[in-house]
């Protein structure tokens, strides 16, 4: 299940990619055969610019797919957050453009490029061809993007397919299929108009669409079953085969007004791209700054080289043969590129070696906070989803802050990667996450006053029927409210009793209840007893006698649901409608040992840092902290960390009891826990000093102190320990 994230494939084809780029550019067979040269630059190579455009798709569009496709098609494009991201990336891409068009401006004046420029032919050339000759590749994405989200929010993905789909057939009759529209005088007159606004049908409108969608569309269904790969590979070979075909038979024609659209470059993509994500390699971010920067900079290297060729009188050797200029123009783009990347990283990072990450934020990181493991949650999701058949969704537990996660921030990301349902302790809880933008049901488990119901229906909130007397009070507010019954099958905390058929067939008659949902909890799935066994049985068979005796009675059932972390784990065959996973998600189990036994499948989230405040000697004899209650044996050196009872740490760690990890070392609690502040013995731990981590909860070096051992220190579960987490903490995803 830790699959990671594997796009070592689409890393490394990038550089390729931008290599083929070049080639259309310099025509590297040109010297020794047009009919090659044609088949490299012309047809080859037209796989680049669709495999940035589907990279973009894949990375900028899908994140705001809902990216549970358990019905294919049913994706919905969301609002709000990723939203802002599509437009802070188009936003970096309008930077970059402008940035390219004021380096290349002297280089296209010198070529004549904007001789007799109009401002109409001005904004044509910003709009839709670009500048410089290979610039119009980012107006190109920056349409296709606006366009493809656009469609994606009112016609989903299938629907944007469909139009991008159609787009790209008008293109096509402009590009390479020009010969057909030519001969069809009606259609010819449409082109004429059409090439009054763009040069080329290969831009923004016609082009980029399909290829953005398909990348939206093969990106988001990560979880999907990997086909064949023989199959796939000779798919892609005969579609290849076909393209090139294609184009050599168009070539002859004379029917290429323009040569970046294929018919057979549709499937050629589909299958390359399909091919390239099953490569298991693990990503290296450094080549896609690379690839881009070859990208910008190709063309100044052209005329570097060409400039160069001239003054050491070598432009035989250099320029004239094509396959040694290509070379030289391949080798120095991407020298230049590296330092580029190399030089940008260098300048964020101002020098300072591992810096970046920990540097970014960290305004929301000065004295004691949660960092959360953005990948691992997602790798949980999925993980805990293939346990479950298709039909069951998870219904998170967000309570108590998301187990001291952060509700807002956990649930805005399981919105993101397509978790629609979630469940809270509180109506208050409830207000907050749509306070914030959750969207999706939101399941109040406990009770809720009836001085707040007037919450439940402001924030469309489900709430849970605690008993029969509380079903009577909600239906006597008045107004409409969704509720899901609790049935009470043993453990006796809430919900109607599972004998009281008579109350619960009474509350599907109320008429102001909408019963969306049915379920029970249960008490003992955690355990592997065969009493705690046999008890679960008993729940179940319990709660499904209920539903059976709806369903004679002709109720049509609601949603149902039974199991929690420990359902899933131990009893996976109780899925229903929703899992009300809690725990589990957060990549732990309530005990050490059952974290150990699960740690393959489930990764922690939460870390728990503080700082060092200060280091400072303690002689021989001397005591620390609160009640004198430690006294040095040796001389040795103590820090004092900026974390204590009051952000959660249990206060019965002090004295022994429980460690920190500095600069990957362990340094012992030392005399009591303070509310805001813990003293460690860092002797023996080399340059501690003010400002240093301390990881709580985490990783440092190769150690690791997990939520599972500070609850056995403890003396508790893992659960208690997280929900405590104080509200004092600083929360960042990362
Ligand atoms: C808290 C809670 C859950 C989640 O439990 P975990 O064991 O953390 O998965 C599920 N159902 C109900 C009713 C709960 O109160």
């Amino acid at each position: 299940m830790k699959n990671g994230q594997n796009y070592g494939g689409l890393d490394r084809f990038r550089i390729l990619a931008a290599i083929l780029v070049i080639a259309i550019h310099t025509s590297p067979l040109e010297s020794y055969s047009a009919d090659a040269d044609f088949f490299l630059t012309r047809i080859l190579a037209r796989a680049a610019v669709p495999f940035f455009f589907m990279v973009t798709g894949q990375f900028v569009l899908s994140p705001q797919l809902a990216s549970r496709t358990r019905a294919p098609g049913t994706v919905r494009f969301s609002r709000g957050r990723e939203q802002r991201a599509v437009w802070s990336y188009l936003g970096k891409l309008a930077l970059v453009y402008g940035g390219c068009v004021a380096v290349y401006l002297p280089l296209g004046i010198y070529a004549g490029h904007y001789r007799g420029l109009t401002l109409g032919k001005a904004v044509q050339m910003l709009v839709f061809e670009g500048t410089f000759y290979h610039l119009w590749y980012f107006p190109a994405c920056m349409l296709g993007i606006l366009l493809v989200t656009l469609l994606g929010r009112f016609l989903g993905l299938r629907g944007t397919l469909l139009v991008s789909g159609a787009l790209y057939v008008i293109g096509l009759l402009g590009d390479s299929y020009y010969g057909v529209a030519q001969r069809i005088p009606a259609l010819s007159s449409v082109y004429d108009a059409i090439f009054q606004i763009s040069p080329y049908t290969r831009n923004g409108l016609f082009f980029a669409p399909l290829f953005l969608a398909l990348g939206c569309l093969m990106g988001g269904g990560r979880q999907k079953a990997c086909r064949d790969h023989l199959w796939v590979w000779s798919c892609f070979v005969l579609s290849f085969v076909l393209m090139s075909k294609e184009g050599f038979l168009l070539r002859r024609l004379g029917f290429q007004r323009h040569d970046s659209m294929y018919v057979f470059l549709v499937p050629v993509m589909i299958f390359l791209y399909e091919i390239l994500l099953s490569v298991r390699s693990r990503s290296v971010k450094r080549l896609r700054s690379i690839s881009t920067w070859v990208y910008i900079v190709h063309p100044a290297m052209i005329v570097a080289v060409r400039g160069a060729a001239r003054i050491v009188h070598m432009t035989e050797l250099l320029v004239d043969n094509s396959l040694i200029h290509y070379a030289a123009v391949t080798v120095l783009s991407i020298a230049a590129a590296a330092v580029i990347s190399y030089f940008g990283d260098w300048v964020k990072g101002a020098g300072a070696p591992g810096a970046t990450l920990s540097e970014r934020g960290k305004e929301r990181r000065g004295r004691a906070w949660i960092e959360l493991d953005r990948e691992a949650l997602s790798q949980n999701v999925e993980a805990l989803l293939a346990m479950l058949p298709d039909h069951c969704a998870l219904m998170p537990a967000v309570k108590a802050d998301a187990y001291g996660h952060g509700a807002v921030l956990i649930a805005r990301e399981l919105n993101r990667i397509g978790v629609e349902a979630f469940c809270v302790a509180s109506a208050g809880e409830g207000e907050e996450l749509r306070r914030e933008g959750v969207r999706g049901e939101i399941l109040v488990l406990g009770y809720t006053d009836p001085t707040q119901f007037d919450l439940l229906h402001r924030c469309r909130l489900t709430q849970t029927i605690v008993d029969y007397q509380y079903a009577e009070r909600l239906n006597g507010y008045g107004k409409r409210l969704h509720v899901h019954i609790g049935v009470d099958t043993g453990m006796h905390r809430l919900g109607i009793g599972y004998e009281q058929r008579d109350f619960i067939m009474d509350i599907f008659e109320m008429k102001n209840l909408a019963v969306d949902g049915l379920f029970t909890h249960l008490c003992t799935s955690d355990g592997q007893a065969l009493k705690e066994q046999s008890f679960t049985d008993l729940q179940a068979r319990r709660f499904y006698s209920v539903v059976d005796d709806l369903e004679r009675n002709g109720y049509s059932c609601p949603k149902l649901h039974l199991q929690s972390s420990y359902g899933i784990l131990n009893y996976p065959k109780l899925a229903e409608d929703y899992a009300r996973v809690g725990i589990a998600l957060y990549g732990v189990l309530s005990t050490r040992e059952d974290t150990k036994r699960w740690e393959d499948v489930l990764r922690p989230v939460l870390s728990l840092k503080a700082r060092v405040a200060c280091v400072r000697r303690l002689c021989c004899g001397e005591t620390a902290g609160y009640g004198m209650a430690f006294t040095a044996q040796r001389d040795m050196e103590i820090a004092t960390i900026t974390v204590g009872y009051g952000d959660g740490l249990p206060r019965n760690l002090s004295g022994g009891q429980g460690f920190v990890l500095i600069n990957g070392r362990r340094a012992p609690v030392v005399g009591r826990i303070c509310m805001d502040q813990t003293i460690v013995d860092v002797s023996g731990i080399p340059d501690v000093k003010a400002g240093d981590v301390a990881v709580l909860i985490g990783k440092s070096g190769d150690k690791e102190i997990s939520a599972g051992d500070l609850a056995g220190w403890a003396g508790t579960i893992t659960n208690e320990i997280l929900s405590r987490m104080g509200a004092r903490l600083e929360r960042v995803m990362v």
